[in-house]
Order: C-alpha cells, then sequence, then structure tokens
C-alpha cells in the first residue's frame, strides 16, 4: 500500500475499534419482565454494559503520519 500523501510504501495498517456504551435499559428490563418474566429481566440486566463496537481498519503512514482507509 502506497501512501496517497507522500508516496512511501511502508504504510501499516492499524485497527482501530470504537465503543459505544449503553447503559442498561430501563425499557429493556421492564419489556423483557412483561414478556418473559423474570427471566427476561434478568436478560435486560445481562445486557448491562452491553456497547456496540465499530471496528475500522487504516492505514497508517509512518513517514508523514497520513491515516487513510482501507
Ligand atoms: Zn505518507
Amino acid at each position: 500500500m502506497r501512501c496517497p500523501s507522500c508516496g512511501s510504501d511502508n504504510c501499516h495498517i492499524i485497527e482501530e475499534s470504537e465503543t459505544t456504551q449503553k447503559g442498561y435499559g430501563v425499557c429493556s428490563g421492564v419489556c423483557g419482565y412483561l414478556l418473559l418474566g423474570p427471566i427476561g429481566f434478568l436478560c435486560g440486566l445481562c445486557g448491562m454494559g452491553e456497547g456496540k463496537t465499530k471496528r475500522r481498519s487504516f492505514w497508517i503512514c509512518p513517514h508523514c503520519g497520513r491515516k487513510f482507509r482501507v
């Protein structure tokens, strides 16, 4: 991979992960309770803190610091 900025072909690939934290949803717990009883409520609790993780890969050029998408 060649850097589009400076033409160096010494680029490295890096992976960035971005996590969107989601707190315990009272709604999901209550909805789960209504639908499934205590088990559903526990399922709502289990979902606590489980965020969505997005992973993106970039090439990074050590020469000029340019970062670009794969
Ligand atoms: Zn570069």
